[in-house]
């Protein structure tokens, strides 16, 4: 599609950007305190990014005006701060909508098992059974998934377990989005390896370099980067292999892959306004010291961006 054929509206807009667990303390709201969930808006299209609490505000807002009456979530994972909106998830319980799922698992039961397994006894009283909408599960495809104008791929991602990223193109623009991901790892363990062999050190530089192109690779070029910024310099040294970056990290590899436009995400629950705000400022001293052009932003709950 060509930026001539795009549909109006196009936006995207942050319904949860915290990582880990809601967070809705006075001194976090300035950045926001629900858990991932980004919509995507092309026209009548929309795909929502993960079903963390920010979800439940979108469920509310959608079926109160005239939009969609169907839309496709893309779950990067199914740990708790990216479901946990599902049970409270209003268009699921509508008879007039369809609601399609995408996300790890070899198919689509599995899929279904992973979306399902939260809605059971004894950890919630209404299985996903009691669902009223359209639902479905999509099945993995090699060459990407469609959704009205959004092409999506996905890549897996450094977090533990299965997780992916997702590399959206719509209206000719690149969105790419990486809730949870550690950049770097093995790089780091090879910092703290202490004593090693020349033929080890060898292999390891080798195995890191692969890691690195791949991890550039599902960034590269991307219009607008949604990506892992949890930890700061000091919290990442305590918290190395947890799955999740330290935002100069992030903003590293966003040099190095040619973004345009990065959106710091999935912020941790101990860090207040005060200090997200800080760490944007070092951010964006980091990228002026590199001599970049990217554009760097914190993701803030409420925040819509015009594609
Ligand atoms: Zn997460
Ligand atoms: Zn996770």
């Amino acid at each position: 599609m060509s930026i001539i054929d795009k549909p109006d509206p196009c936006f995207l807009r942050f319904w949860g950007v915290r990582g880990s667990y809601a967070s809705p303390f006075e001194s976090h709201l300035g950045v926001g305190g629900n858990t991932s969930c980004v919509e995507l808006r092309a026209g009548n299209s929309l795909l929502v990014c993960d079903a963390g609490t920010g979800i439940i505000p979108l469920g509310e807002h959608i079926i109160s005006n005239d939009g969609p009456r169907e839309l496709l979530v893309l779950m990067t994972h199914y740990h708790w701060d990216h479901i946990c909106g599902l049970p409270f998830f209003v268009p699921a319980f509508r008879r007039d909508w369809r609601v399609r799922f995408f996300g790890p698992g070899r198919d689509a039961q599995e899929i279904e098992r992973s979306i399902a397994a939260q809605m059971r006894a004894p950890y919630f009283p209404v299985e996903t059974e009691n669902w009223q909408a359209d639902i479905g599960y999509v099945e993995p495809q090699c060459e990407g998934l469609r959704h009205g104008p959004f092409l999506i791929r996905h890549g897996s991602v450094h977090h533990p377990g299965v997780t992916y990223g997702y590399r959206i193109t719509i209206a000719g623009r690149t969105v790419v989005y990486v809730s949870d991901n550690e950049f770097r790892f093995l790089d780091r363990s090879l910092a703290n390896a202490g004593d090693l062999s020349d033929e080890d050190h060898a292999i390891f530089r080798s195995v890191i370099s692969e890691e690195r192109m791949a991890e550039l690779a599902l960034i590269r070029d991307a219009d607008i980067l949604i990506h892992d910024a949890q930890y700061t310099e000091e919290a990442y040294i305590t918290k190395r292999g947890w799955g999740h970056s330290c935002y100069l990290d992030t903003v590293d590899a966003a040099i190095d892959a040619g973004v345009r436009l990065l959106y710091l995400f999935h912020h941790d629950p101990g860090n207040d306004d005060r200090i997200v705000e800080e760490m944007l400022v070092r951010a964006r001293a980091l990228i002026a010291e590199r001599g970049s052009s990217l554009q760097c932003e914190i993701a803030r709950e409420g925040l819509v961006v015009t594609l």
